[in-house]
């Protein structure tokens, strides 16, 4: 199981110091690979602050340009991987909505990482209003769909993807289990039509309101292999009980 924080656009560096004292003591006691996404800023001082543990580093966001250059305000894979991630979120709903990346940004966002030497997250997730048209796998096998068409298999074995119902993100509202496990089966089944191999080794998160106390039950999904959590992952004893949960 793999259970990545994603701190958004939060935290100082008095957290950071806070966050990874707490989770360094613990991390070696969990069965589970943590990872923590943290603002770019703050990359370096939680690799630092985390050194000699098994906590992975990464970030929220990615350029799609692979190579250094004139654009102004962005960081490239290299860069992130010289700062000491080993990850990426890529194509978060929050991205998608507000800084308008279309599924073909995502891909070549996907691509850059994994040329990087990164191994991406993809964030994939339906609206409320698709979910009330009965359109969600529509939208969702749109959104695998892209990334196959988009991505050649050498980027694609470096995929983790993370369900995050828009919905549930951020709301308190999580996807009962029984919701999160069926969409996973589908996206597993998603990439079984397209490279059954992937399929059994792709893991698949769950994101949108996971909590300590509704974790465990998220978990018991066959095709559940971790969290993607935001809320809960500012603060060291809620993702260490979201992590425990995960066994
Ligand atoms: P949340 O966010 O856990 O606060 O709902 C999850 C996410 O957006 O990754």
């Amino acid at each position: 199981m793999l259970i990545a924080g994603n701190w958004k656009m939060n935290g100082d560096s008095a957290q950071v110091d806070a966050f990874a004292r707490d989770v360094k003591s613990a991390a070696g006691e969990l069965a589970a690979q943590l990872l923590v996404c943290v603002p770019f800023v703050y990359i370096d001082r939680m690799g630092r602050e985390l050194a000699d543990s098994s906590v992975a580093l990464g970030a929220q966001n990615i350029a799609a340009e692979v190579d250094a250059g004139a654009f102004t305000g962005e960081v490239n894979g290299a860069m992130l991987a010289d700062t000491g991630c080993s990850q990426v979120i890529v194509g978060h709903s929050e991205r998608r909505a507000l800084y308008g990346e279309t599924d073909a940004v995502v891909a070549a966002k996907t691509t850059a990482a994994v040329a990087a030497g990164l191994k991406p997250i993809v964030c994939v997730g339906e609206t409320l209003e698709q979910r009330d048209a009965d359109q969600a796998e529509a939208v969702l096998g749109a959104q695998i769909a892209a990334l196959f068409d988009q991505c050649d298999a050498a980027t694609l074995a470096q995929v983790t993807i993370a369900y995050e119902p828009i919905w549930a993100i951020g709301t308190g509202r999580s996807a009962t289990p029984e919701q999160a496990q069926a969409i996973h089966a589908f996206l597993r089944g998603q990439i079984a039509d397209r490279d059954v191999t992937l399929s059994q080794s792709v893991q698949l998160l769950y994101g949108g309101s996971v909590k300590p106390d509704n974790a465990a039950a998220l978990f018991a999904g066959a095709d559940v292999d971790g969290a993607l959590v935001g809320g809960a992952s500012l603060k060291a004893d809620s993702f260490l009980d979201i992590a425990r949960a995960a066994g």
